[in-house]
């Protein structure tokens, strides 16, 4: 944990964000699909992704126009059953619930695994941000419904600060669950900060201050201490 954390201000409501890959998935489901095809280029798009070279929605847009859209149903099944839940999401999940926290899913993920994966949780639809997809021509396509506003001109795909905003930071306390690369731009942005893998060395660089997690009951164990400061 680094110092000077904020404090959490209980006359707001709070609300977390909550990425996917990597956090609600112990892996990343998006490397670990192109790990399993293997497509020629691959490995150089991710290390220009990861080292910021490359905007995430060009480099996951590329990484996916590798693939043929007629091995959907290969690429669907591989990523839904290689994925495995980190430990304590259904717990934080009524932790929210029980507590009168919002719960957003954040996800620079595709929808033909985020929502497959989370269907098991209960969370509303209109409660989960990710990426789309295309499989109707040659190659897999990926498609952005949730692009960044004016305020970001970071090329996210999924655009974590552009959601974050609508949520004032005079009315919310707003934590964000992140590991790495698509959670960078969100953890600038957000009051409380959890982080592993990644998001622990950006925080670092930039002076972010963030707790450190490796499962959700980590997360639900610091939420039930800054409930206990009333
Ligand atoms: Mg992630
Ligand atoms: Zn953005």
């Amino acid at each position: 944990m680094s110092t000077s954390l904020p404090k959490t201000d209980h006359n707001k409501k709070r609300v977390i964000f909550c990425d996917f890959d990597g956090t609600i998935t112990e892996n990343d489901n998006i490397i670990a699909i192109v790990r399993q095809f293997n497509p020629p280029g691959w490995e150089a798009i991710v290390n220009d992704i990861v080292g910021q070279r490359k905007s995430i929605s060009e480099g996951v847009g590329q990484l996916f126009h590798l693939l043929p859209a007629a091995g959907r149903k290969e690429v669907v099944d591989f990523a839904i059953s290689n994925a495995r839940i980190r430990a304590g999401f259904s717990e934080l999940l009524a932790y929210s619930r029980s507590h009168d926290i919002e719960f957003f899913v954040t996800s620079g993920g595709i929808d033909f695994f985020v929502y497959p994966l989370l269907a098991p949780f209960g969370i509303a639809e209109d409660h989960i941000y990710c990426n789309g997809s295309d499989f109707s021509g040659e190659r897999i396509e990926i498609t952005w419904p949730h692009p960044c506003d004016e305020h970001c001109s970071n090329s996210c795909g999924m655009c974590k600060p552009t959601i974050i905003r609508r949520f004032p930071a005079e009315a919310y306390t707003r934590i964000l669950i992140g590991d790495s690369v698509t959670d960078f731009e969100g953890a600038k942005l957000a009051d409380v900060v959890f982080a592993r893998s990644h998001l622990i060395t950006k925080c670092t660089e930039l002076g972010l201050p963030y707790y450190e997690f490796e499962t959700f009951h980590d997360v639900i164990a610091q939420l039930k201490r800054e409930e206990g400061l009333h």
